[in-house]
């Protein structure tokens, strides 16, 4: 494993921005935003689209805003921004799609002569709260819904990386957004609790513990708001599994973006039949990973630091956790010598189900291997967890893959493949139990931007509707003998 001599330079100076400093700048997204609406959505179509195309042509500035605060591989910022194009295109397009009026079938009796309808309105202003891990995908991608469907937004990015958030302050002027529209809140927790108290919606993403904060803050207000929160993704590998493909992906999907995703594979079971016979082929793909800063460049390396020395000691403690109580390091295993932010791909062998790299988010590059007698024992450690966002399946039996991922509790299950569902816009992606409440893509990721307004209208009516005054008896006795022979037959 081949190291570039660590140097990291972290996010420029950025102000900590106050109450009333954030209250302004949701003030002047307000007041850009009915013109904003107005455009509807063939205006707003062609504003998203300049601003895709402007993305597209000049990737490599948006890639080098990322690299900027995070120092990570070229290529790991090259898939966020390949995802901010996608997205700025998928929703550009399919806003309309999803939030035109639907009309809505009866089959109830008393509402048969009534048309119903259901509308989405722009809420006006949405608070959009990042992590750091991915500024493109989770901080600046979950505002182009949110702006696609009419609404102001204030973004409030990482303290550790700002600089990609503020690019597209920029990116937005130059597609002809109007000014203010698309607001960049630069500050760290307190910058972030001043902008729930001042949005219409709010879309957070971070730590589990960072979002029970966050909805009690919320709460004070009554101001909605979605949740995607930690994960601790279980890869299950079957014994009938392509077993190189099954190895190359662990490795992808564990040590990518220096383990450093919500969906990053953080523990893997494997039947015990290919298990050694899988670990070798891991430690052998993770011995030629290239490890150091990115430099804007492709081709560099494959592995980057961790982006803070704090988060490089969680990684630490738990490799040393598992080795304490057991666990045998295969190659990896701590920090390079010269830098306290590169933790090594580390695989480690021999662990059990209590060790923190199981039961915590490491979120690092480790991959804990543990054989299962069988898949029964596979799903059942996979489930023994408070989180439930992501997980994986590799067999080369599809349906088999299918029936397992009916049986995992995670908001997303991945077979043969791992990550995709970021790049899937169509179908919803969010947390079961402890990660997350809510979602982001598909129909429900841009009508969350909107109010939702059910629209009852009377197509054919009466002069006096039969249950209004007066209340003389008869429509009483009538309901009285007819809802037992509507209603009233027991099921055979
Ligand atoms: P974090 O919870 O420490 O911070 C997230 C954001 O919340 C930051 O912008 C931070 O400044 C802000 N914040 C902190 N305190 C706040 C408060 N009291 N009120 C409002 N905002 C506050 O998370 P992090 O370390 O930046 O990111 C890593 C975490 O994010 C991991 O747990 C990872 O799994 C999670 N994540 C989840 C997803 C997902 O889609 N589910 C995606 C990416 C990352």
């Amino acid at each position: 494993m081949s190291q570039i001599a660590p140097h990291f330079a972290g996010p420029g100076r950025h102000p900590d921005l106050d109450a009333e400093q954030v209250r302004a700048l949701v003030d002047r997204s307000r007041a850009a935003q009915p013109a904003w609406a107005a455009l509807g959505f063939d205006g707003r179509r062609r504003v998203l689209l300049r601003a895709r195309s402007i993305m597209a042509r000049d990737m490599d500035r948006f890639i080098g805003a990322v690299v900027r605060d995070t120092r990570k591989p070229y290529e790991d910022a090259q898939l966020e921004v390949l995802s901010g194009v996608a997205s700025l295109d998928f929703w550009a397009k399919r806003a309309e799609h999803y939030l035109k009026d639907q009309r809505v079938r009866t089959r109830s009796p008393f509402v048969f002569r009534y048309k119903l309808e259901i509308g989405f309105a722009p809420r006006g202003v949405i608070g959009v709260i990042g992590p750091w891990n991915v500024p493109m995908i989770n901080s600046f991608g979950d505002c182009i819904p949110a702006l696609a469907a009419g609404n102001g937004v204030v973004l409030k990015p990482s303290e550790l990386t700002p600089s990609l958030g503020l690019e597209c302050e920029a990116l937005m002027r130059e597609a002809g957004a109007p000014d203010g529209l698309y607001a960049v809140a630069t500050g760290a927790g307190a910058t972030g609790e001043a902008l729930i108290d001042a949005v219409d919606f709010l879309q957070f993403t971070g730590s589990t513990a960072t979002g029970k904060r966050v909805a009690e803050r919320a709460i004070q207000t009554l101001t909605p708001y979605t949740l995607e929160l930690g994960g601790n993704d279980p890869m299950i590998v079957c014994a009938d599994a392509d077993l190189d493909r099954a190895a190359s992906a662990a490795v992808f999907y564990g040590f990518g973006n220096a383990g450093q995703i919500c969906v990053s594979v953080e523990r893997v079971y494997v039947e015990e039949s290919v298990h050694d016979q899988f670990v070798a082929k891991v430690v052998e793909r993770t011995g030629r990973l290239r490890q150091g800063l990115g430099h804007g460049e492709p081709g560099r390396v494959e592995v980057g630091p961790m982006i803070s020395p704090a988060q490089a000691d969680v990684v630490k403690a738990h490799i040393d956790d598992a080795v304490a109580q057991g666990a045998t390091v295969r190659t990896g295993g701590g920090l390079v010598e010269t830098s306290d932010r590169f933790i090594e791909p580390t695989v480690l062998t021999g662990v059990t189900q209590s060790m923190r790299c199981m039961r915590e988010e490491t979120f690092g590059p480790t991959l804990p291997i543990m054989p299962v007698r069988d898949i029964e024992e596979a799903i059942t450690l996979a489930n023994d967890t408070p989180y439930g966002l992501g997980a994986v399946v590799f067999t080369r039996d599809r349906a088999r893959g299918e029936a397992i991922a009916k049986r995992l509790q995670a908001g997303t299950v991945n077979v043969n493949d791992a990550w995709m569902s970021y790049f899937a816009l169509e179908v919803p992606m969010g947390g079961h139990k402890q990660s997350g409440i809510g979602a982001r893509h598909g129909a429900e990721g841009i009508q969350k931007y909107c109010d939702k307004q059910t629209r009852v209208v009377a197509r054919f009516h009466l002069g006096n509707e039969p249950v209004w005054y007066p209340h003389d008896g008869r429509v009483g006795r009538l309901l009285r003998r007819v809802i037992p022979l509507v209603y009233g037959r027991a099921p055979r």
